[in-house]
């Protein structure tokens, strides 16, 4: 693998992105590094310092001071900085999604979509920028306006995911950048580099533009930074995109301290697939839903329920597609699947397995772990699929690998009730060329993920539409319609223009 990007051959340190580099202050003996390892072949490719609490503390008091200038700037002046942001982007489209295919392990495809991601956030949030909208309502008292304004919250933490290692960043940053606020960003431990190449991309622009030192910051480290985020008063969203798990923690501290969260965690998305759906839609739509990103994304199919008509044929479909994918190094285009992220990863992929089997689930396409020559990482397994049980404990659980289970439906009701019988709602889909069956699967009866799509799978969401999901998964949305209301406060302003002072309903007080 050559060096796509000019690697620094001492560890690279974080801090805020426009020149100014927060030390450690530590002796640098005590310095803990982030080693980062690509799951394609297994090559350390980074180190990267972990910021301290003191780097911390530092990084979030130049932030507060940076918010103080921002906020004044107008908010499509702040939009013409982010269209220059985007136009560097597209300038490092192809470096910086070969960097994000070679440190995370997705294909160059979905690493070169992951940038495209960030243009297309990039163009939202520059028209997003003169769309900042209040309302104006009608007084009961005479001579009074009544009207609300949104006005920036402050300073945003974004803690994010391996998996999507820039682009959730950008969903965030850029929309809370034009609504006047400033960000810092604590990027997934998986995958540190591909942080600081953004930081690196935009510094041109900010330094360009004189934009103050701290509006966009980078802490790195794993749990320990997420929590300072979560913890800390002086942060007033804290957008976290990751496991349930880590989404329950970080609810807690933010909730202990009235702060606000913006939550996008797990999933457990269903195709449902009914006997009136196109099969050659259908099944294409599964296999990439299933194996892109080797099942390591949010919105990964882990279910599909099948008419029982229909199953066998389904069933066979779906074998002879997975004996054509091809699994090797995702900087090949001519391979379908890369590896898992980690080792961890393929030990919970072997831990599911065996319980899949415990369970008394059978395989319908086979398990395995890759070995040889192209898979020393040791992080490439098989795309499998098992005949399973909606309500198995197992099946309930987000396990993040591509394991599909395959379940069986008599009626379209029963279908939507297996779909919703999970703890998470995040994506959810019906193949059907039945108007009553796809406008039920979408009424409010039907799915209730905070995704429902008709025809089409669980993954691969546009820029524009709301992203998200209800229960386990959150309730938090992002990179669309509304969003942008989660970055802004709300402010209610009544102006009295008139030679009285009326009560509102009525009350009088006389002096
Ligand atoms: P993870 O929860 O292990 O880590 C996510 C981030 O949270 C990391 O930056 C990590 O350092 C930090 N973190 C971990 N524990 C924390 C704590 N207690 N307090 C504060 N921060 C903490 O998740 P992962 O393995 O990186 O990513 C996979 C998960 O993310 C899957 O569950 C996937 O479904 C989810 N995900 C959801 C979305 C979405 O939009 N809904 C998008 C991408 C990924």
């Amino acid at each position: 693998m050559q060096s796509i990007l000019p690697l620094p051959t001492q560890p690279v340190k974080p801090g805020t992105s426009t020149g100014q580099h927060f030390w450690p202050t530590e002796a640098s003996g005590n310095q803990k590094i982030i080693d980062s390892y690509s799951p394609a072949d297994g090559q350390l490719i980074a180190r990267v310092h972990v910021s301290t609490r003191a780097d911390y503390d530092r990084v979030v008091e130049t932030a507060q001071t940076a918010f103080g200038q921002w906020r004044l700037v107008p908010a499509p002046r702040r939009g013409e900085i982010v269209r220059q942001m985007g136009e560097q982007f597209r300038r490092y489209k192809r470096e910086l999604g070969t960097l994000v295919s070679y440190e995370m392990g997705k294909s160059l495809q979905e690493g070169l979509g992951e940038v495209q991601e960030i243009i297309d956030i990039c163009d939202f949030a520059v028209g997003q920028s003169r769309q900042l909208y209040g309302l104006s309502m009608h007084s009961e008292r005479p001579a009074h306006r009544m009207m609300e304004q949104w006005h920036p919250l402050g300073v945003v933490g974004i803690i994010s995911a391996f998996n999507f290692p820039v682009a959730v960043w950008s969903w965030n940053a850029m929309i809370a950048w034009v609504c006047g606020d400033v960000c810092i960003w604590k990027p997934s431990e998986k995958t540190p580099l591909t942080a600081l190449a953004c930081q690196q991309i935009i510094g041109d622009v900010l330094r360009n533009n004189d934009v103050p030192e701290g509006v966009s910051c980078l802490v790195t480290g794993g749990r320990d930074a997420g929590e300072w985020l979560a913890r800390d008063p002086r942060v007033a969203l804290v957008s976290a995109t990751g496991s349930t798990r880590m989404g329950k923690a970080v609810a807690e501290s933010v909730a202990g301290r009235l702060g606000k969260s913006l939550l996008e965690l797990g999933g457990n998305n269903a195709i449902i697939v009914s006997e009136h759906a196109d099969l050659d839609l259908a099944i294409p739509a599964i296999v990439f839903g299933a194996v892109g990103t080797a099942g390591q994304r949010c919105t990964t199919t882990r279910r599909i329920i099948v008419q029982e008509s229909i199953y066998d044929d389904v069933k066979n479909r779906l074998k002879s597609a997975y004996a054509q994918l091809r699994i090797g190094s995702p900087l090949d285009e001519s391979f379908h699947v890369g590896p898992l992220i980690d080792q961890a990863a393929v030990k919970s992929y072997q831990v599911t397995i065996n319980e899949i089997r415990e369970s008394g689930g059978r395989f319908v396409v086979e398990p395995g772990l890759l070995d040889g020559i192209g898979f020393e990482s040791g992080c490439y397994v098989k795309p499998c699929i098992a005949e399973a049980e909606n309500q198995w404990p197992i099946v309930q659980r987000e396990t993040f690998v591509p394991i599909l289970y395959l379940l069986k439906y008599s009626t379209l009701d029963d279908a939507i009730a297996q779909q919703n019988a999970v703890p998470q709602g995040l994506s959810s889909a019906i193949f059907t060329l039945n108007l009553r069956e796809a406008e039920r699967f979408l009424s409010t009866a039907g799915s209730d993920c905070g995704i429902a799509n008709v025809n089409i799978g669980t993954s691969g969401a546009e820029i524009g539409g709301a992203f998200g999901g209800e229960k386990e998964t959150g309730g938090g949305r992002e990179s669309g319609s509304d969003a942008w209301k989660a970055y802004m406060r709300r402010q209610t302003n009544t102006i009295n223009y008139g030679t009285t002072m009326p009560l509102a309903q009525g009350i009088t007080f006389e002096l």
